[in-house]
């Protein structure tokens, strides 16, 4: 894990700072952990894809998430592994939709990529339409993993429309 600080302007790799990866919750306390597992994903798909990356949600504080449910978001979960400090939601700022359906075809296709994800450490793949959600669920916490490979136990999950 690595811990952010509001405020905080450190290079954490070579296309991610702190600021862009702190919580963009109102009331996100003075500092909070990130998986390097995460950052180290973020580069990979920055490097292979040559997009500079948006980053849309790290850390949500539960009334962050509670607000996001109350406002109709239907993507919303009550117990959401953002609320964990394990997740990043994030997208393309180059070409967004064809990146997104490469990201697709690797977890689809359980390709290299895909194997270099899970070998960083990430076990929550979700796919949207327009987005990419990432986690660390390792299927010991009480998030869902219900799938597994040699590494250990991970899950996909798809709300394309
Ligand atoms: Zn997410």
């Amino acid at each position: 894990m690595i811990t952010l600080f509001k405020g905080g302007t450190r290079q954490l790799s070579k296309n991610f700072n702190e600021r862009e990866l702190f919580s963009k919750s109102k009331d996100a306390p003075d500092k909070h952990e990130f998986p390097q597992a995460l950052l180290e994903a973020l580069q990979y798909l920055r490097d292979l894809s040559g997009s500079p990356i948006y980053i849309n949600s790290t850390y949500r504080t539960q009334a962050n998430q509670d607000a996001l449910r109350k406002g109709g978001n239907p993507y919303a979960v009550k117990h959401s592994p953002h609320t964990k400090m394990i997740a990043v939601d994030f997208q393309f700022l180059k070409d967004n939709k064809e990146n997104v359906q490469k990201f697709h075809a690797f977890v689809e296709g359980r390709t290299y990529e895909f194997k270099e994800m899970r070998l960083m450490g990430v076990g929550g793949f979700g796919l949207y339409d327009n987005f990419i959600h990432l986690d660390t669920r390792d299927g010991v916490n009480h998030e869902p993993a219900r799938l597994h490979d040699g590494i250990g136990r991970f899950q996909i999950w798809d709300k394309r429309t």
